[in-house]
């Protein structure tokens, strides 16, 4: 129904159907609108005859007749899509008022002031809405006929010194009415309709136009709404809230929005229409007790004020929620007492409140398991898990700059300028921004001591992002505001320079930088969440894994539930705490200059990395641990200033200048597609042996100490199966000799990463070699696309915007391209081997959308960052039980 009706049509419908008193009306469907529009913006034929027939049913209902001088029935011509638009297209009330009718009007209701302020308000709604926007007129220096009448009536306030609208006197409405038109007239070249059939044709093709206003048309670009879905019309008898003090309208929520508790919320406003409390030209009162603050504490409620009609609303508030089992957002008017209806849709809301009405709403009876998983968006889950702005104080700030949202939350704390300055802030307990121009391994650990990240460059998969995701801290990229000087130790946003010790306060779910202090709220210690989330794991059938690299990440996925490493990066040993050691090995091993001294240095390397992965499998006893073998660009982890290369020169033992030419000599021009991967294992097979043999040793402590491993040994980077052989062989043989030296049986499942196209097309022969896959799908998107993922941001926003992309490929898969080569990669494979285990590591395996995908290609997990493991739980458990 709503998809003709429009979310507004159908729910009045509904309404009527529960025998809630709503005022007469009919709906014209989106069709029309459709139609409209493929018609040159004429009505389709006939419809104005249905629309007559209409009227007639409706003035048979309230005794009243349109245009009739003595017993005028007055309509609203209201929008409404299928999916709601809030606030994006217009509405006319008070249609039907001329100098034919009001002077019966007056005579009926004895109440000129009513009748005055209900023409002032029609005059004013029609030329906006009807004359001038549905015409398409660019107001003269952007300022609209609309506002040009608002300022005319606030001069006559003031020069009368009312407060209050309600102060205006019927002459003064009067007075205002016969002004009007005439500025009309004279801004816009036509007369105000003096003519209740014109005005009804005029009001229906303004709302149909309304559809293509710049509003609506920028909103539907946002939220992907199609341009060919049209609104509807909903044309329905006036209910007067503006006839005196016995009148009043109003907006609610039948459960509080923000926190979800199951209280009664909402503003009200008496002698007034819906519009002014929609669009807030009074502060209004609060509906009942529940909604008192502050601010509002001072003003008389609805349930004081009146309370019977109080009771009734609040009997239809009961009457809503069971037949729609969820949280209603409703707009009513009382006309000298009598309530009437006029919308209800499903009200949007908060994550703790989604969270909260779901499962109070499971309690109370309402809602069943499935519908409490489908009831909490991934995003709303993943707002629970992040401290956040409080988006009441955020409100009252200006924006400074804006990147891309990286890792989600709120963050608030001083400049830091460099990875040193955030430890030493945190080491004193100060709360810190870092500010770089980009992040490189060197600074983990000052982002680990980091409050919160902000970056000039990089996009949403660089490695500022990826880290930040994983500790679920709050990250922006990308920033191109941001000029960094670190000569003067300064940051430059626009006109204002700030240095190291101001303060900066970000949203990271938006990508909103603050200057100033914006308050937080912390919603993560909801036991509700655990009780959720049981639920959850209960739909759930595909197994989700989390990407860590140490013992700490580690504990804290499974804390979010992880049921295995899917990914273990063994180079992520070198960034960070307790690295220098090994990353001093390193170095000496990248920089060798013989095969002999490669593997000596290897050799030393070996126990780091056998500690390293032993701590990490510990954890996870019991459960799978993919590692993966060492996939860096080399370059990466060699020394760059004077003072390193000297003292590495010196411990390797040779010249500066031969140190720099073998450096030199490591350069290429493009990394990320060079030496990396299985690649580095072919041209240097001792480092790939290093890796087996600490890994089968590893594994073979672990057993001996009483432990449970579950070892699983993954390839980056392949693109053939004799690549997999090639290192199968080294992996055999070491294993053999593991086995027999320390007298222990080790097993163990051999896999690769498929994440470049070549691989998906030959996925039987590799099957042949690998016992599982698993897709890195960033580097699949990038060689797919031929996008480097460091370089492409500001090109992929460009695209976004202009419509070449619907998303971000990296944030979101792209189904339609790299997804057709997951598909073929698990199909392939799965010829070759049915059993074939099929996963997903790379950052897509926390984004829902993607996981919904992953489900139905069949795949036996994803894998994300321990931050995101409850929203793949919660996103695979939707995918499961559909939406
Ligand atoms: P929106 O979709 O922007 O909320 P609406 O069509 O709901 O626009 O109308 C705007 C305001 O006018 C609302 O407060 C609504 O309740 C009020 N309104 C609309 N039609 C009528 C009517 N027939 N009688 C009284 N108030 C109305
Ligand atoms: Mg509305
Ligand atoms: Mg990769």
């Amino acid at each position: 129904m709503k998809n003709l009706l429009g979310g507004k049509g159908a729910n009045l419908a509904e309404m009527c159907l529960l025998g809630l008193p709503v005022p007469a009306g009919f709906t014209i469907t989106t069709e029309c609108c459709t139609d409209y529009y493929e018609n040159n913006c004429e009505l389709p034929e006939g419809l104005m005859e249905q629309v007559w027939d209409g009227m007639r049913k409706a003035e048979q209902v309230m005794g009243t007749k349109y245009g009739d001088k003595d017993n005028c029935m007055l309509v609203s011509c209201r929008s409404g899509a299928r999916s709601s638009m809030p606030g994006m297209m217009d509405t006319v009330l008070n249609i039907g008022l001329c100098s034919e009718t009001i002077p019966g009007l007056i005579k009926k209701t004895d109440n000129p002031r009513f009748v005055y302020d209900s023409y002032r308000r029609l005059i004013m709604m029609y030329a906006d809405v009807v004359m001038e926007k549905a015409e398409g007129i660019e107001p003269v220096d952007g300022v609209g006929i609309r506002k040009i009448l608002d300022d005319v009536l606030d001069e006559y306030k003031e020069s009368k010194s009312y407060k209050s609208d309600t102060e205006l006197t019927s002459e003064d409405l009067q007075f205002l009415a016969t002004e009007f038109k005439t500025i009309i007239k004279n801004k816009l070249g036509v007369e105000f309709p003096d003519d209740a059939t014109k005005q009804l044709e005029g009001g229906i093709k303004a709302v149909f136009k309304s559809w293509n206003g710049k509003k609506a048309v920028a909103y539907r670009r946002i939220e992907g709404i199609p341009d060919d879905w049209g609104t509807a019309v909903n044309v329905q008898a006036m209910a007067f809230g503006n006839t005196g003090d016995g009148s009043a309208t109003g907006v609610a929520f039948t459960r509080n929005p923000a926190t979800g508790e199951n209280l009664f919320y909402g503003e009200w406003l008496k002698n007034a229409q819906g519009e002014d409390v929609v669009a807030g030209i009074r502060t209004p009162n609060p509906l009942n007790d529940d909604t008192k603050n502050e601010q509002n504490k001072h003003l008389v409620s609805m349930q004081e004020d009146m309370p019977e009609t109080y009771k009734e609303l609040c009997e239809i508030r009961t009457i809503l929620e069971n037949n729609f089992r969820d949280m209603l957002d409703i707009e009513f008017t009382i006309q000298d007492g009598k309530l009437y209806m006029l919308q209800c849709r499903v009200g949007k809301r908060t994550g703790v409140a989604a969270l909260t009405m779901a499962m109070d709403m499971f309690k109370e009876g309402r809602i069943d398991e499935k519908e409490v998983i489908r009831r909490v968006s991934p995003t709303q889950l993943d707002e629970l898990l992040h401290p956040i702005l409080d988006s009441k104080d955020e409100a009252k700030h200006t924006v400074v700059a804006k990147g891309l949202p990286a890792g989600p939350g709120g963050a608030l704390g001083v400049i830091a300028l460099t990875s040193e300055e955030a430890m030493r802030l945190q080491k004193a307990g100060i709360a810190n921004v870092l500010v770089r121009e980009e992040t490189n391994p060197e600074d983990v650990e000052g982002m680990r001591a980091a409050d919160g990240i902000l970056t000039a460059r990089g996009g949403m998969t660089s490695h500022a992002a990826l880290v930040a995701r994983g500790w679920g801290k709050c990250c922006i990229v990308g920033c191109e505001a941001l000029q960094i000087n670190m000569e003067n130790k300064t940051v430059t946003i626009g006109e204002k320079t700030y240095k190291e010790g101001d303060i900066l306060c970000l949203n990271g779910t938006k990508g909103l930088v603050y200057d100033e202090k914006v308050a937080m709220i912390n919603a993560t210690e909801n036991p509700l969440f655990q009780e959720f989330m049981q639920i959850v794991d209960k739909y759930r059938t595909m197994g989700v894994r989390t990407n860590a690299d140490t013992p700490e990440d580690t504990e804290q996925a499974l804390k979010f539930g992880a049921e295995g490493i899917g990914l273990f990066r063994i180079e992520h040993m070198f960034y960070g705490k307790n690295s220098e050691a090994p990353l001093a090995i390193l170095r000496k091993m990248i920089l060798s200059g013989s095969t002999e001294e490669r593997k000596k240095w290897l050799n030393e390397l070996q126990v780091y990395i056998k500690q390293s992965v032993k701590g990490t499998m510990k954890v996870m006893n019991g459960k799978p641990v993919t590692f993966r073998l060492i996939d860096p660009p080399l370059h990466e982890f060699v020394p760059h200033t004077e003072d390193k290369v000297a003292q590495l020169a010196e411990e390797l033992g040779i010249k500066v200048s031969e140190l720099k030419d073998r450096i030199e000599g490591l350069k290429e021009v493009n990394p990320m597609m060079g030496l990396r991967g299985v690649r580095l294992g072919i041209i240097y097979p001792e480092i790939s042996e290093t890796q087996f043999r600490a890994l089968f040793e590893a594994e073979a402590e672990l057993r001996k100490e009483g432990n449970d491993p579950h070892l699983e040994i993954m390839v980056p980077l392949t693109v053939s199966v004799t690549e997999l052989k090639h290192q199968k062989e080294i992996c055999d043989r070491v294993h053999a000799e593991v086995e027999s030296a320390m007298g222990a049986k080790i097993n163990y499942l051999y896999g690769t990463m498929i994440e470049i196209p070549r691989a998906t097309l030959v996925a039987d022969e590799i099957a042949t070699v690998a016992d599982f896959f698993s897709f890195g799908t960033n580097d699949l998107t990038q060689m797919t696309f031929g996008f480097s993922r460091d370089d492409v941001n500001s090109i992929i926003g460009e695209y976004k915007e202009k419509k070449i992309l619907p998303a971000d490929p990296f944030q979101t898969l792209d189904q339609e391209g790299v997804g057709q080569l997951v598909k073929l990669g698990v199909e392939r494979g799965r010829n070759t081997k049915p059993q074939l285990k099929v996963g997903v590591c790379g950052e897509h395996g926390g984004d829902p959308e993607s996981v919904e995908f992953f489900f139905k290609a069949g795949m036996n997990y994803v894998s994300c960052s321990p931050f995101r493991l409850p929203l793949a739980r919660l996103a695979a458990a939707q995918a499961a039980v559909g939406k």
